[in-house]
């Protein structure tokens, strides 16, 4: 089965009132005329894709406007949606046998809804996207004039659909709706002329996201439903894990502040466990590797370094990569000293090393019991995770 995309392009979005043609304008970073060519270029049951667009953007069209691996012709539009649309159908190139029709004013149509529309028209012989009406729907009264409007009647709620598009046809069905247009039938959809024509045409449920993009608020509506695509992809977790041995002679730092304690932890600089785990985290949460590659014992850059600078680089690896700490959270485990009376005083050290203000950040000391090592006192380790956000 060969399917033809024909994305409808043809209008000038004057109601937008944007100063140039809003097929062109840009959201979440990315023009709604090539978001609605992606959905056609990336889906793997569309063979090929006629673009139409307005006669002076289809003579000097945008170099970005290509589906890779796709035949993709670019047509210039005619007068009414209608004849844009017939001007895209006899441009195809090759045999088709189900043509799918969408606005590329829905950018946020979806993969799984041009499928539905294309089984069914495939099954039926004409489909289209609709959503059911969740207001009451009134018929308005003929009256015309400057009258006011008055309520002929309502309409059952239930028998009503909102169309949208993509709508897809068998060829044959969609040349006879074409030909009716030709005869003189105006419609504002292919549907309709289809339905003039005297075909059924099946109805397969829509999407509320799918919106049509005409006025500002639905500019912003779209902004907010990309913004949503990409939320998930900027936010990453990393997690942490350091032990060191007690021993006794060595101070005791955590977190930058030297705890007063019988026994220090063992180990390179000031063995900072804390500051350890949490580095570990930020590495993590990056995809950066580890601590022991990073400030490997032989670096002299890092001998004798304090475990906070190599936070803080870490810190600054992860602004490179574009990422901010939203927070931290770490669990000491130890036998002793009680870590309560100086939790304060870490947190407000690991603040100023973060960047991010003391509430963001988590402590919470633990014994172990009794049990193991370190429940004998023999070693205290950590665990830390992070959470880091992208910008933009
Ligand atoms: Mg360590």
């Amino acid at each position: 089965m060969r399917v033809v995309a024909i994305v409808a392009a043809g209008g000038r979005g004057e109601r937008l009132g944007a100063g140039m043609p809003k097929q062109l304008l840009t959201v979440g970073g990315e023009s709604i005329l090539r978001r609605s060519i992606r959905l056609f270029a990336e889906h793997d049951r569309i063979d090929e894709i006629v673009l139409v667009l307005p006669p002076e953007l289809a003579a000097e069209a945008p170099a970005d406007l290509c589906a890779p691996g796709k035949p993709m012709r670019i047509v210039a539009g005619g007068a009414r949606r209608q004849d844009s649309v017939r001007l895209g159908f006899e441009a195809v190139s090759g045999r088709a046998d189900i043509v799918v029709i969408h606005d590329a004013a829905r950018p946020f149509a979806s993969a799984d809804l041009v499928s539905r529309t294309i089984d069914a028209a495939a099954e039926s012989g004409a489909a289209l996207a609709a959503l059911p009406a969740s207001d009451t729907v009134k018929l308005a009264g003929a009256g015309g004039g400057a009258g006011p409007i008055v309520v002929e009647r309502t309409m059952p709620r239930e028998r009503v659909f909102l169309a949208q598009t993509p709508q897809a046809f068998r060829a044959d069905v969609l040349a006879a709706a074409i030909e009716a247009g030709r005869g003189g039938a105006v419609a504002t959809d292919e549907a309709a002329l289809a339905e003039a024509a005297g075909f059924p045409v099946r109805i397969v449920a829509g999407e509320t996201t799918n919106l049509k993009i005409t006025t500002m608020t639905d500019l912003k509506a779209a902004e907010a439903i990309a913004g949503g695509e990409r939320a998930p992809a900027t936010a990453r977790v990393g997690i942490g894990y350091d032990l060191h041995r007690l021993v006794e002679g060595r101070p005791l730092v955590l977190g930058g502040v030297t705890v007063p304690a019988e026994k220090g932890l063992a180990g390179h600089s000031d063995a900072d466990v804390l500051a350890h785990a949490m580095t570990d985290a930020i590495l993590g949460a990056i995809a950066r590797g580890d601590i022991g590659r990073h400030f490997p014992d032989t670096d002299p850059q890092w001998k004798g370094a304090s475990s906070m600078a190599m936070l803080a680089h870490a810190v600054s690896l992860a602004a490179e990569a574009g990422y901010d700490i939203v927070n931290v959270d770490a669990v000491v485990i130890a036998e002793r000293p009680k870590l309560a009376p100086h939790i304060e005083a870490i947190r407000a050290s690991l603040a100023a090393v973060l960047g991010i203000e003391a509430a963001r950040i988590s402590v919470k000391g633990k014994t172990n019991e009794g049990v193991d090592a370190i429940g004998r006192g023999e070693a205290m380790a950590v665990h830390a995770v992070v959470l880091v956000a992208g910008r933009g």
